[in-house]
């Protein structure tokens, strides 16, 4: 099969659909693997590297879009890329279809196949094409707290480790999924006083189980998260309920139990946020103070750390991606339910049931 890479174009996105390892793996099998060129120049995989690993060096995306029976990227299609997709072409991408009725009607225009990453299931009823990302923002999120608590950046003043005989700072992560178990990981490991809620019996256990006595579990009651957040230098809100929008489980007036110069990190803004008071931000200005708390808002975080983003990314989908390509995306689809789960558009119609129905699409 022809694999495309095209250079992503979506503003300030620096991550590539294929690591160079990728392409030895699919060129090792006797495919084709078309990478624009300069596509992974940002974050420091050059032609040459994708060039030794068997990829063929195009210019331009164009090109990339005429040649390739499957085109692989990360972010959903730009209205220039949906108008180069070919009927019959597979598209494997990330897409968001659901508040995005422009993108569905070009990518249902088109006649393309387009298999969303973030559909695709696995057999715990996870989302293994979004798990990297959480893992990534989980981390994360504990980097820029305890950036936002130094004293330079508006915070008050706490290391999240403490010293010798100097408390550390006390972070509360509400919701322990991908996101709050990374995030309680790397607390953690800065050697911080680490308390992690949710509404998750068999969850909390688990969480209990993995880390012993260093992690403090508590079920998320408004009661118990007023008695958190009143001692917290750091916040992290982590909560998901799948296809809805994010919980409030912070008010504004909840803010006031907090000390002056504390941070909240909403991971969940992707959804909406789960405080009150938070807004998307962007990694050019990412924190804002409300009644003297610093929130950290970035809608996506990843973007930020793209290089270590594409590796994480990649490893995941290159399974998927080795499947469609040896099989062809029809035996691929029959063979593999969860990849199935990933189609959203087929030949000109919508075949992910959400998106149909949040758009108006017959299913
Ligand atoms: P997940 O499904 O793995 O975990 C969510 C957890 O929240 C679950 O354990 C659930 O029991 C818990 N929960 C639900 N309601 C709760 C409540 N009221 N109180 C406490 N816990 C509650 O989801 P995830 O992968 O960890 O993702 C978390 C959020 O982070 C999602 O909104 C996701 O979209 C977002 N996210 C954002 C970025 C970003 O760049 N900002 C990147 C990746 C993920």
């Amino acid at each position: 099969m022809i694999i495309g890479v095209p250079k992503e174009i979506k503003n300030h996105e620096y991550r590539i659909g294929m690591t160079p390892s990728g392409v030895q793996e699919l060129t090792a099998r006797g495919h084709t693997v078309l990478v624009q060129a300069r596509g992974g120049e940002a974050i420091g995989l050059s032609d040459e590297e994708y060039g030794a690993a068997g990829a063929e060096l195009v210019t331009s995306a164009a090109e990339i879009f005429a040649r390739a029976e499957m085109v692989v990227k990360v972010k959903e299609p730009q209205a220039e890329e949906c108008a180069l997709l070919r009927p019959g072409q597979l598209l494997f991408t990330y897409l968001h279809l659901a508040p995005d009725p422009v993108q569905t009607q070009l990518l249902v225009h088109s006649g393309a196949v387009a298999i969303a990453y973030e559909t695709v299931t696995d057999d715990r009823g996870g989302l293994p094409l979004l798990a990297p990302m959480s893992e990534v923002a989980g981390r994360m999120a504990v980097q820029a707290g305890a950036h936002s608590l130094e004293k330079a950046q508006g915070g008050n003043g706490t290391l999240l480790g403490g010293v010798p005989a100097v408390a550390p700072a006390k972070v509360v992560v509400l919701g322990g999924g991908v996101v709050g178990v990374n995030s309680a990981r790397m607390a953690l490991g800065l050697g911080a006083d680490v308390t992690i809620l949710d509404k998750s019996l068999p969850r909390l256990r688990e969480l209990d189980g993995l880390y012993g006595p260093a992690l403090k579990t508590l079920y998320s009651t408004k009661a118990n998260i007023e008695a958190c957040i009143a001692q917290a230098d750091l916040v992290i809100g982590a909560v998901l309920i799948p296809g809805a929008a994010a919980p409030k489980l912070l008010t504004r007036a909840m803010l006031g139990l907090m000390r002056k110069g504390s941070v909240l990190v909403d991971v969940a803004i992707d959804q909406g946020g789960c405080f009150e008071t938070s807004r998307p931000t962007t990694h050019e200005d990412p924190t804002y103070v409300v009644d003297g708390i610093i929130h950290y808002c970035v809608a996506n975080m990843p973007g930020g750390v793209a290089r270590t983003s594409t590796f994480a990314l990649t490893n995941a989908t290159l399974p998927f991606v080795l499947a469609l390509a040896d099989k062809g995306y029809q035996r691929a689809l029959k063979e593999d339910k969860h990849l199935l789960a990933g189609l959203n558009v087929y030949k000109g119609s919508v075949t992910q049931q959400a998106v149909a129905e949040a758009l108006g699409y017959d299913y």
